[in-house]
């Protein structure tokens, strides 16, 4: 214990391994102006870590984090080539002649062609915002983002609140190559009617991470985000992957949706008492000039790096759990129209 692996030394009191310390950038914070942007007022672009202008002193403990997910565990590694060799390889020409369509009609064929994929529960489409592009990065991919969002196995998933998270990294470096699947599947039925589509998932090459996924996923509807930091969905709760598709097939976008999330996380607890370091604040933070929850990255990193992606945060979560999402939802739904009915009634008077 120490030098590879930190210890727990009471609650929200987690002291990193030597290496993770050693690693960590001297004199930088990840939710600094150069990484995450708490408490910047102005609105910007998003920053990635292994690209933008602290790149370097990154990389080792990123690095390191890749090491621990692949070296030994024969499923992660075997999902990582895989991943990899589908996005150099997978993606099929382009269509000489482009299919002529209005951007419904291609939507409604979107629609039909997922709708019994066996990798894509929820899918939305929204258009590609440039707020969203990592800094220095700019979308050469069209004006439509496609989110397909697939569950993970919670009961492997929920191996992690005992400690054991090797179930738990299967399922999330798992579940970003299936939803990459699907994103590449999509994209070239997209390129097989002429249009430029590309695939892309959570475990992209640094060079291939164009833009944030939350935010466009927010977006399409699939979910809100949460005080985990996560999405919660009304379908899938917070235990799912997200890939996306870039394209330039003319599309018709969905709508963001209130699911109660927001509602619900400000009166629950569950993640902040049960993540390890102690990461997850109970209020909102200012992250680039936008008001959210936000998770502490720098205690946050360490931990999840030294205990397989941990995603104690995603299990734990009271919507995670299989068939409860939906109830929930509706209840927190009826809860903020009968506020809003009472408001309403209130000001009348
Ligand atoms: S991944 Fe683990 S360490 Fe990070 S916020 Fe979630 S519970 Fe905390
Ligand atoms: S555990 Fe509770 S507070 Fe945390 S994300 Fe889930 S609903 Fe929100």
């Amino acid at each position: 214990m120490g030098l590879f692996v930190g210890e727990q030394l009471g609650p929200h009191n987690y002291k990193p391994a030597w290496i993770t310390r050693w690693l960590f950038p001297k004199g930088l914070s990840g939710n600094g102006p150069s990484g995450n942007g708490v408490g910047i007022k102005e609105k910007s672009q998003p920053v990635n870590f292994l690209t933008g202008s602290e790149r370097k002193a990154w990389l080792p403990l990123g690095l390191v984090f890749l090491f621990r997910c692949y070296l030994g565990n024969f499923n992660t590694f075997r999902s990582f080539i895989i991943y990899n060799w589908r996005e150099k390889f997978g993606h099929v020409k382009i269509a000489d002649q482009k299919a002529n369509k209005t951007a419904a009609e291609f939507k409604a064929d979107l629609k039909e062609f997922t709708k019994d994929h066996p990798q894509i529960d929820i899918l939305g489409v929204a258009r590609m915002n440039p707020d969203w592009m990592f800094q220095g990065m700019h979308a050469p991919f069209g004006d439509w983002v496609v989110v397909i969002a697939k569950a993970m196995d919670y009961d492997e998933l929920a191996h992690n609140l005992k400690g054991d998270f090797t179930p738990a990294l299967k399922q999330v470096i798992g579940g970003y190559e299936r939803t990459q699947f699907a994103a590449v599947d999509v994209a070239n039925w997209m390129r097989k009617q002429g249009y430029m589509a590309k695939g892309f998932g959570g475990l992209a090459p640094v060079k291939n991470e164009w833009h944030a996924v939350i935010p466009p996923a927010i977006e399409a509807g699939i979910g809100q985000l949460a005080k985990n930091g996560s999405l919660i969905s009304d379908k899938l709760g917070s235990c799912f992957r997200i890939a996306t598709v870039m394209t330039t097939m003319p599309l018709v976008a969905d709508q963001p949706r209130e699911q109660g999330v927001d509602e619900f996380c400000v009166s629950c607890r569950k993640c902040t008492t049960d993540c390890p370091p102690g990461a997850i604040y109970d209020e909102k933070k200012l992250v680039r000039g936008v008001e959210k929850w936000y998770v502490d990255f720098d205690k946050c990193i360490p931990f999840m790096s030294e205990n397989k992606a941990c995603a104690i945060c995603l299990s734990t979560c009271p919507w995670s759990r299989p068939g409860i999402a939906p109830s929930l939802s509706q209840k927190m739904l009826k809860k903020l129209a009968r506020r809003e009915t009472a408001t309403e009634a209130a000001m009348a008077e």
